[in-house]
């Protein structure tokens, strides 16, 4: 697992509010996903993914 700069889904906003998470890992299964097309950089004040 390695940590990476911090990234969310623009579809994150499509999700229930408390959904909404953003991923820090290259690891992670949700995290990886998102296509690169529809990943930004930062947390976009989400909650941090719990696989993270
Ligand atoms: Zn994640």
């Amino acid at each position: 697992m390695a940590k990476v700069a911090d990234y969310y889904s623009v579809n994150e906003v499509s999700k229930p509010a408390d959904k909404r998470v953003y991923h820090d890992n290259d690891q992670c299964r949700a995290g990886r996903d998102i296509p690169k097309h529809e990943q930004r950089k930062g947390q976009g004040g989400y909650r941090h993914c719990n696989d993270c």
